[in-house]
């Protein structure tokens, strides 16, 4: 069976080697300690957060089926939150999501998702690449020069930027990768004592520079303690994205104080994340790229929608169109 080398265990390189796996044998390299990417899940003392990816929806038939088994397993559930829109200090909609359609969550957290993806595949976790070379084949490299294996195909789901800085031949074989803009985003994380009773489990915000609040713990198996989750809109973000991350917090914070008109600066935990390569605008494009003469291939939601949905279609599309080659 032919090696198979997955740069990255979020959802697209997970959904690329549950394809293959049975028809080669893959390795999958993941520089963070966790599985699922973006869609993440970070826990600080009593406090969770799902300060990635806030919930998904299923629309394309390939990706209700794949999710349907997760469904029955009570890995995945519905959300069904008090949902509002806010436009410029207005709540201009207010309603509580139901089944059609449906808002996905995982259980208890959103990185379940990817745990279960991954079972019985090989992830190396806190595996770093920091070179590729192609001889005849494929070889890995960390960024301390170590060798992590020869490999016959090698399948890069991580950021465009990232891609080119790992293979500095990109451009000669997929000349359109800085095509695939994205755009950061930063995640504010509170957690509090008790209840702070706001009226509403999710918020989409337009007019500031935060774009979306949860209630993190209304989501089911979150836990008893108080969580907000407030996202940046990914303009400000961008453009914001290397000033200094306490000026960040306290920015955010009080913005979201005005918002929902309460001292969020009380909270007994505030953290925060940024994320460089949060998300992009939707392309209209190929689902993935893949160059059948120098074994090698990219996948992942830059390529479609900055969505959890896009990244499983981008990876299990690719693993289809690769069967043919591995077989
Ligand atoms: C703040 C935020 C909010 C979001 N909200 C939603 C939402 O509500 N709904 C929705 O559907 N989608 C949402 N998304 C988008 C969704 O999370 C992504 O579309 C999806 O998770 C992308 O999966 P992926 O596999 O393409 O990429 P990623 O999840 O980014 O996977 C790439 C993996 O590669 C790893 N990696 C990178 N470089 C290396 C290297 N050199 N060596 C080894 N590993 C490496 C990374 O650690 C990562 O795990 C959100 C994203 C963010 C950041």
């Amino acid at each position: 069976m032919k090696n198979v080398a997955i740069i990255g265990a979020g959802i697209s390189g997970l959904a690329l080697a549950n394809k293959i796996k049975d028809f080669s044998n893959v390795t999958i390299f993941e520089k963070s300690r966790g599985l699922g990417g973006r869609v993440a899940t970070r826990r600080v003392n009593q406090f969770n957060f799902d300060h990635g990816a806030q919930f998904f929806k299923a629309k394309e038939e390939e990706f209700k089926d794949y999710i349907r088994p997760m469904i029955e397993k009570g890995i995945i559930d519905t959300w069904r939150a008090r949902f509002i829109e806010i436009e410029d200090g207005t709540i201009i909609n207010r309603r509580v999501w139901g089944e059609d359609p449906a808002n996905y969550i995982g259980i208890p957290s959103m990185s379940s998702i990817g745990k279960f993806m991954a079972e019985g595949l090989n992830v190396k976790l806190s595996e770093k690449i920091g070179k590729a070379e192609k001889n005849n084949s494929w070889e890995l490299f960390s960024e301390e020069d170590a060798s992590k294996g020869k490999f016959d195909w090698v399948i890069s789901t991580i950021p465009p930027l990232q891609c080119i800085e790992l293979f500095p031949s990109i451009k000669s074989i997929y000349r359109n990768i800085e095509s695939h803009k994205m755009m950061a985003c930063y995640s504010l994380m509170l957690g509090f004592d008790k209840d702070i009773n706001i009226d509403f489990d999710a918020a989409l915000i337009k007019g500031t520079d935060i774009s979306w609040i949860s209630c993190n713990s209304s989501k089911q198996g979150r836990g008893d303690n108080y969580t907000i989750l407030a996202h940046s809109t990914n303009k400000w973000a961008t453009e914001n994205i290397d000033q200094e991350r306490g000026w960040v917090k306290n920015y955010l914070c009080e913005e979201l104080s005005k918002i929902i008109e309460r001292d969020m600066s009380k909270a007994s935990y505030i953290g925060l994340q940024g994320w460089r390569y949060a998300n992009i605008e939707k392309q209209n494009g190929q689902d993935f790229f893949i160059d059948k003469k120098q074994n090698i291939a990219f996948c992942g939601d830059w390529f479609i929608q900055g969505r959890i949905e896009s990244a499983y279609i981008s990876g299990a599309r690719l693993g289809e169109e690769l069967l043919a080659e591995l077989v």
